[in-house]
């Protein structure tokens, strides 16, 4: 029964997740998440303590330091060499949150976050988005703000920030409360 495992653009979390399910031949009662669950696609048991992160960084070096650091903790980690790349993937994957850097080829990170928020006017969802900046200029919180960011971290990153954050994020999810947008 192909008719079952169709998906329409753009794809809720839930319908995705439900598409998986049936394609893993889950039970109803199995399947019985809320909807609002922001949870991995497919539950591992344990409400996640681990996050599901894209890392959007042009430059490669970073973007190495960055998932180790991540992957260090348990994290799952997709990486995206550009704006346009971030959001290929967001498409395609169930992220938790996004660390985007800030100047990127092709589209950087206030393009990319834009679009982001455009989607989610429609999906009704959020997908929490914290930039990646080199250093913190003056505006830039502005900017941030404007282009829908929940938070930045700054470069070189200190893992005792990166660890502040994270746990903001986990929580958050497992709270299911949807971002107030601070
Ligand atoms: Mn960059």
């Amino acid at each position: 029964m192909a008719e079952n495992f169709r998906l329409y653009k753009p794809i809720r979390r839930a319908e995705l997740r439900d598409a998986i399910c049936r394609a893993l031949g889950a039970s109803e009662q199995q399947r019985a998440i809320p909807s609002t669950t922001q949870g991995p696609l497919v539950d591992a048991g344990e409400p996640g303590e681990f996050l599901n992160i894209l890392v959007a960084e042009d430059n490669a070096v970073n973007q190495r330091l960055v998932a180790r650091l991540l992957e260090k903790r348990g994290h799952y980690v997709t990486l995206a060499f550009s704006g346009r790349e971030a959001l290929q993937a967001i498409e395609k994957g169930n992220f938790d949150l996004v660390l985007m850097d800030i100047q990127m080829p092709e589209m950087d990170g206030f393009e990319a976050t834009a679009v982001i928020c455009e989607n989610e006017k429609v999906t009704g969802t959020h997908l929490p988005v914290v930039a990646l900046t080199a250093h913190a200029m003056k505006g830039d919180e502005d900017r941030r703000r404007a282009a829908g960011m929940d938070g930045y971290l700054t470069k070189p990153i200190r893992p005792q920030e990166l660890d502040e954050l994270l746990k903001k994020y986990v929580l958050r999810r497992e709270e299911r409360i949807p971002s107030a947008g601070d």
